[in-house]
């Protein structure tokens, strides 16, 4: 037996898993014609310098990077949004706004492996470029609350904040961009004495400690009271008038947010808006989350273009998806095996088999030489649904044998209308 193994963080993914995967994709895919989003496919490999751009030192740090043949530092993709945005300051950057942008696929990040965590994971990414207002956020987290529901998800739940509120308290404490970014990386892990460690005026890291504990009734109610906390801080209590305005949109859409979360910050740097994530009772990380970052276009050079996105975590919905044992809402395809009784019934066979695939009926053609009743037990065994076999005596007739496994039933059927009585 071979001893290879997939290297550290990284899966082969069969049956069930892979299955559940490409579903969650093909309604990721689905989720973005809904809401009009185009697909765009970029690079897995990207120049080092364009991914660490702006991403936030948490990423930078666990980029796979290496140097090609030609001596250019590169890295693998650990997310889409640097990408994207690239694309929105050239190819499309006459495109009129707003850009609506979808993009699925592997990334890479060297992430300590553990349930739900991976080196290679799956994101399906979405990008609205071109709209500074409330309205554009709300778009996105209801695009969110669609995938998780067309999904078939049970008990979701989203998180609300705005890392301008951080920003805003932190800014007007004259306190510089890098280390707001780490203490905003600390807050991200719940690390709270820590980030308060990093700062030095007291009235700040009370004004924080208050933003900590704060909790309100309900999300209303804690938005009201985040208000209340901050006067004195303007940009901050912009940035909470900015998220009850997304809030109202949103819940009044008929998508209900289960929290706000007053000292929210996510760990990508370019963040400078509503940010968000989703999660399911089932797993305690999130599925799902995004935020607006109004200044990342113009880092890549382009026209000032204020951004909202999201990134879904496909090998996490997948994981809620299993947990919750939903139902894949899959067309029902039947599956067939074709199998020819003798040698000089083979290209017949085949000819059959080839006729189903063009009606779309999925069908597998019998390559293992096996007899009959071996051939049989095998297609039983992977819970195939029928067996046409193909004989001299029933060719004759223009027929074939046709075998419901599943009812343990048999009958003979004409070739020009199998197709149609399996898919029956
Ligand atoms: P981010 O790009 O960090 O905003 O992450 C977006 C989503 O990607 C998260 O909410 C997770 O669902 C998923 N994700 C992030 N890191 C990993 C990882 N190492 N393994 C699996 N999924 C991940």
């Amino acid at each position: 037996m071979s001893s290879f193994q997939p290297v550290r963080g990284m899966r082969d993914l069969t049956n069930q898993d892979a299955e559940t995967l490409s579903y969650v994709i093909s309604k990721a895919r689905e989720t973005a014609q809904l809401y009009d989003f185009q697909e765009v496919i970029t690079p897995v490999v990207e120049p080092l310098e364009l991914l660490s751009a702006k991403s936030g030192e948490e990423i930078r740090q666990r980029m796979f990077i290496f140097e090609d043949l030609g001596g250019r530092k590169v890295a693998l993709r650990p997310e889409f949004t640097a990408s994207i945005a690239r694309l929105a300051t050239t190819t499309l950057k006459n495109e009129p706004k707003p850009l609506r942008l979808f993009s699925v696929g592997s990334v890479y990040r060297y992430d300590e492996p553990q349930k739900g965590r991976y080196r290679e994971f799956w994101q399906a990414n979405f990008e609205l470029m071109g709209s500074s207002r409330p309205e554009a956020d709300a778009e996105v987290i209801l695009l969110a609350n669609s995938l998780l529901k067309k999904v078939g998800l049970k008990g979701y739940a989203l998180k609300l904040g705005h890392v301008g509120v951080l920003k805003g308290i932190m800014t007007q404490e004259g306190m510089d961009d890098k280390t707001q970014n780490a203490i905003l990386q600390k807050m991200d892990k719940k690390e709270y004495d820590a980030a308060l460690a990093m700062v030095t005026s007291e009235k700040c890291q009370s004004t924080l400690r208050g933003l900590i504990d704060l909790k309100g009734s309900d999300v209303f109610d804690t938005v009201e009271q985040m208000k209340a906390h901050l006067q004195g801080y303007e940009k901050a209590v912009a940035a909470v008038e900015d998220l009850a305005a997304v809030l109202k949109l949103v819940t009044e859409s008929g998508c209900p947010i289960e929290t706000v979360d007053p000292a929210f910050a996510r760990g990508l740097e370019y963040y400078t808006g509503m940010i968000f994530e989703l999660y399911v009772p089932e797993l305690d990380i999130a599925l799902g989350g995004g935020g607006r970052y109004d200044k990342l276009i113009e880092v890549f050079g382009g026209e000032p273009t204020p951004a909202v996105g999201m990134a879904a975590g496909i090998d996490r919905i997948s994981l809620a998806v299993q947990a919750q044992k939903t139902a894949l809402q899959k067309p029902s395809q039947k599956n067939v095996m074709v199998i020819a009784i003798k040698e000089a019934q083979k290209t017949k066979a085949l000819r059959i088999a080839q006729m189903l695939r063009d009606a779309d009926v999925s069908a597998e053609f019998e390559v293992m030489g096996r007899k009959m009743a071996k051939a049989l037990e095998d297609a039983d065994k992977r819970n195939v649904d029928y067996a046409v076999i193909v004989g001299e005596r029933e060719l004759k007739e223009g027929k074939v044998v046709l075998k419901n496994l599943k009812q343990r039933t048999q009958t003979e059927a004409e070739i020009a209308l199998l197709a149609q009585k399996i898919k029956v």
